[in-house]
């Protein structure tokens, strides 16, 4: 079966600026994949390449078995675009924005106004039809945003940071949506956050740094393939356990929760730790990694 994408080794350049440098991606039908990275990562350069709207200076782009670049109107028919800024005609009912993307992806007028009203039904949008987009919330013009993304039934979904701008509440549903979508109809959906509580809502996350993917997992799997778990104490003096544990050889460090002592397997070494202090302990805990961890560790140091 064909992937939902196939990123192959893409390299996208602004002139002499290298957005995307050899990046390979790839996801099976109803997975959700994540981006996540800071700003100027790359990310929204790889979602323009793989939504078709910047060709890919090397590499290939497969989407569904389309390649973007030698048949993108078959490429583009499989996939819904939500993009960062809000696209929507702010003075147009919500019926109307719906319209106008279903006629532009060349819907007949039936099959148009059919899916419209499937979507508005699906994203309990139904009783605001008439209404100006400029009368929603931000999230329901979002919640609108990814409906008309789906008016022509695309098999993936590629959203740019889907919830900025949101209230928690508003960004929940959002994620419902979906998630939904994946359940039920198998859409699959890549999208790219800064925010690594976001992340963690997909199947696949790709950390994304300096347009390269530094690391690739499950949530799960990116947290247990961590090196980096710690043994946290809290001792009477953390500033100097801390420098006496960095003299000692350890990576030591000092937080809010206490002096962090990074290695692995670190149930092995609590003894060892403590023998490296000489201020009072008063408490050692094993910590297991967050995905803040994995983020930090992987995007720590490796800035150009
Ligand atoms: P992210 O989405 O992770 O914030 P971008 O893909 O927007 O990252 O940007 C990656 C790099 O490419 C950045 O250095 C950015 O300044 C540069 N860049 C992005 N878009 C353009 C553009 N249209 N022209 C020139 N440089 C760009």
């Amino acid at each position: 079966m064909n992937a939902a994408f196939d990123v192959r080794d893409i390299v996208v350049r602004y002139g002499r600026r290298t957005a995307v440098d050899g990046v390979s991606l790839s996801a099976a039908p109803g997975t959700i994949v994540a981006l996540l990275g800071p700003n100027g990562a790359g990310k929204s350069t790889l979602l323009r390449a793989v939504s078709t709207a910047v060709p890919p200076d090397e590499g290939r782009i497969e989407v569904f078995g389309h390649d973007v670049a030698r048949d993108p109107v078959a490429a583009r028919a499989r996939i819904g675009v939500v993009f960062q800024e809000r696209t929507l005609d702010p003075d147009l009912s919500v019926w109307r924005n719906l319209w106008f993307h279903a006629r532009l992806f060349g819907l007949s007028r039936p099959r148009a106004r059919a899916r419209i009203d499937e979507v508005l039904e699906r994203f309990g949008l139904a009783d605001r039809r008439e209404d100006t987009v400029a009368q929603l919330s931000g999230g329901l013009a979002r919640r609108l945003e990814i409906a008309r993304a789906l008016v022509h039934r695309p098999g993936l979904v590629v959203l740019d940071e889907p919830t900025t701008g949101l209230d928690p509440d508003a960004r929940r549903d959002v994620w419902a949506d979906l998630r939904r979508l994946r359940d039920e109809h198998r859409v699959s959906v890549l999208y790219a956050t800064h925010y690594l509580g976001e992340a963690e809502l997909a199947d696949h996350i790709a950390i994304i740094h300096n347009g390269v993917v530094v690391r690739r997992g499950s949530p799960a799997e990116l947290k247990s393939g961590l090196a980096a778990s710690a043994l946290r104490l809290s001792t009477e003096d953390d500033a100097s356990a801390a420098r006496q544990l960095s003299s000692a050889g350890f990576d030591a460090r000092v937080s809010v929760e206490g002096v962090s002592v990074r290695c692995a397997r670190p149930e092995s070494h609590v003894a060892e730790v403590v023998r490296a202090v000489s201020v009072a302990v008063r408490e050692v805990a094993v910590v297991a990694p967050s995905l803040d961890d994995v983020y930090f560790a992987t995007t720590e140091g490796s800035s150009t």
